[in-house]
């Protein structure tokens, strides 16, 4: 087991002035007091883990992280239960995914054990952050990056690896109405053999130009097409896509590796087969979704994913189409899908599958 050094905050906010946070945080804008680091070198290892006052990271201008771009992150949540007790939603999973990620732009592999043990001492230090409103939990964000300072192009020998926490209110304000999604046939997210498939920061910016286009146009979030033949539904920039057949079956992108294999889509997939319902795990068609819809095949749409879970798609449009998905709301198998997790999140449900890691 890890030991980490416990560095309390010498200023944390007052109880007042927390509270005033905690009553409408919105999302990954309040922060709490501390942080949890550990540092990696080829030399030492991993070593000087600590839970430490939350503040400034100063790099030299010439860490390698600012021009190559070796950043990879994860996103979990901590959830107070209804009967007492705090719970993390199958963490072992994100500390996997960690590791492939770290993998995939060859840095270092945090150990699964460390991983789970920062988030949980993080957790017990910040406890009181967990805004107890509908919706709330603490979003835990662990991230690494290359902190080597070094110019050369190679994997770096250093690596700083951090986890947030920030208390959060239900992501979308006002419930989860459904959203509309702008088809990108311009620009992709991902090709066959890159990083898709990695929780990596480079995702995101590459993202940014088609999100910023959806909204532009007046729509919510962007959906990817596939990089090869601009035709297959991927996935949006940082949520997987599902679809509701009006034969009752689930169907999703299958794990290609271009999306990001999300714990929510798994955990939902789970679900699904437990409920007795057709899972296909298979590639979907921008013009098949548009027949299915128009034709009343498919049903309801959602898109998944931790910080949003899940989201009812109401409206898609592509540069010469529009359609409605269902009636353009929420439709009752992603409503019955978001309060089963939400439940067993927060401990209201039977956990058949141990997915949560009780830390307290
Ligand atoms: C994190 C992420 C998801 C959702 O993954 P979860 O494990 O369900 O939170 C989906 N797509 C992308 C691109 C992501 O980065």
């Amino acid at each position: 087991m890890t030991a980490f050094a416990h560095e309390p905050n010498p200023q944390p906010l007052s109880v007042n002035e927390r509270a005033g946070l905690l009553a409408d945080p919105g999302f990954g804008r309040v922060f709490t007091d501390h942080m949890a680091t550990i540092r990696y070198s080829a030399d030492e290892g991993w070593h000087d883990a600590k839970i430490t006052a939350r503040g400034p990271v100063t790099v030299d201008p010439a860490t390698a992280v600012l021009h190559y771009a070796q950043e990879i992150f994860e996103g979990l949540k901590a959830y107070a239960l209804d009967e007492g007790g705090i719970a993390l939603f199958r963490p072992d999973a994100n500390a996997a995914r960690f590791r492939s990620s770290a993998e995939r732009m060859a840095m270092a592999l945090l150990p699964e054990e460390m991983f789970l043990e920062s988030c949980r001492q993080l957790v017990l230090t910040d406890r009181d952050w967990i805004p107890a409103i509908d919706g709330g939990a603490l979003y835990l964000r662990p991230f690494m990056f290359a902190s080597e300072v070094f110019l050369g192009v190679k994997p770096a020998t250093e690596y700083l690896y951090c986890v947030l926490a920030s208390s959060v209110g239900a992501y979308w304000k006002g419930g989860a109405r459904a959203i509309s999604l702008w088809v990108s046939h311009d620009y992709t997210r991902a090709a066959p053999g890159g990083t898709g498939a990695a929780k990596c920061g480079g995702n995101y910016a590459t993202s940014l130009v088609a999100q910023a286009e959806a909204v532009r146009r007046g729509h919510d979030q962007v959906l990817f097409l596939d990089a090869v033949e601009r035709r297959w539904i991927e996935e949006l920039g940082g949520m997987n896509v599902m679809f509701v057949m009006a034969d009752g079956s689930l169907v999703t992108p299958p794990l290609t590796g271009t999306i990001l294999p999300g714990i929510t889509r798994a955990s939902i997939l789970q679900m699904a087969r437990d409920e007795g319902l057709t899972v296909r795990e298979e590639l979907y068609s921008i013009e098949q979704f548009r027949a299915d819809a128009q034709s009343g095949a498919l049903v309801e749409a959602f898109a998944c994913g931790t910080a949003a879970v899940v989201t009812p798609i109401g409206k898609v449009a592509g540069p010469d189409y529009a359609f409605d998905i269902g009636s353009g709301g929420t439709g009752q198998t992603t409503a019955r899908f978001l309060q089963r997790l939400s439940d067993l999140q927060r401990g209201r449900a039977p956990d058949p599958h141990g997915w949560l890691h009780r830390i307290a």
